[in-house]
């Protein structure tokens, strides 16, 4: 079968070929911060309920095949899961992936990194995480730690345990491979945003989980979702990420932002709006 070509985004040099796992079925009712029925208006939803798309991206640059994040793998949804499959699809075998920069540690992006027996979907990849996430989730529990911090933990044992060998933790200001980490904390500990700058043509940002529900989020930056964790500093690392791709005119692409993904933040009177690309 002759490769599909995926929805893709040329930045200066770089590529970014957008990739889906598939779809999450989720709810306005997570939403924090907005009235209901305003939350609904404005997913276009009559009663809140909304699938929002688990997007991955891919790079090629420099002799390695670089993924953003993992998917959900078979755990979550069963619309979701597909990401293998799609990269097979798009010509690109799931062995071929060297190296994979994961935005955060949660599971609809993790999860995705091993099969049902727990084998790696991507066995010849090394993952590139901040130190920051790959500590917290990597740590052991405390007493009072949340059941659900604990139940991701227990889950992340499970996600890593065959890369263990092959992690890079990635330091505040250090690079990789043209990528440099801004760390975004608040969704996780250790959430992270990746730049990379695309030679005279501006810069790409992976922005992660910065916006879930991107046709709420990036117009009204104070609303939080319950999956944050510290819902204050999401908030504030929003609006200084969202701020960032305005003002430094990134191409970005989100991990839940409507397909295809990526585009351009703008300003638009005191808040933002989105450009998709292509
Ligand atoms: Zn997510």
């Amino acid at each position: 079968m002759a490769a599909l070509a995926a929805p893709r985004m040329q930045v200066g040099d770089v590529t970014v070929e957008g990739l889906s796992d598939g779809l999450l079925k989720t709810s306005v009712d997570l939403v924090l911060g907005m009235d209901r029925a305003q939350a609904a208006q404005l997913v276009g939803s009559a009663d809140g309920s909304v699938f929002i798309p688990v997007n991955n991206f891919l790079i090629r640059r420099g002799g390695k095949v670089i993924m953003i994040d993992a998917g959900a793998g078979n755990t979550m949804q069963p619309t979701l899961g597909k990401l293998p499959a799609n990269l097979r699809a798009a010509g690109v075998p799931p062995e071929s992936v060297t190296h994979i920069v994961m935005t955060h540690l949660h599971p609809d992006h993790a999860n995705g990194l091993v099969d049902d027996a727990g084998a790696p979907h991507y066995p010849n990849a090394e993952i590139v995480v901040h130190e920051t996430e790959a500590e917290f989730w990597m740590r052991p529990d405390a007493a009072n730690d949340p059941d659900r911090v604990k139940g991701n933990r227990a889950r992340t044992r499970i996600n890593l345990k065959p890369y263990l060998p092959r992690i890079r933790r990635v330091r505040d200001g250090e690079e990789f491979s043209g990528f440099t980490p801004v760390l975004a904390p608040g969704h996780t500990p250790g959430h992270t945003c990746w730049v990379l700058a695309a030679g005279s043509g501006g810069g790409f940002m992976a922005f992660g989980d910065v916006v879930h529900l991107s046709a709420i989020q990036i117009t009204h930056p104070d609303a939080a979702l319950t999956y944050d964790l510290d819902k204050d500093r999401a908030i504030q690392s929003r609006k200084r990420i969202l701020d960032m791709a305005a003002s430094e005119r990134l191409a970005i692409a989100g991990a839940h932002v409507n397909a295809p993904g990526f585009g351009y933040v703008v300003r638009k009177g005191s808040s933002f709006a989105f450009e998709p690309a292509g």
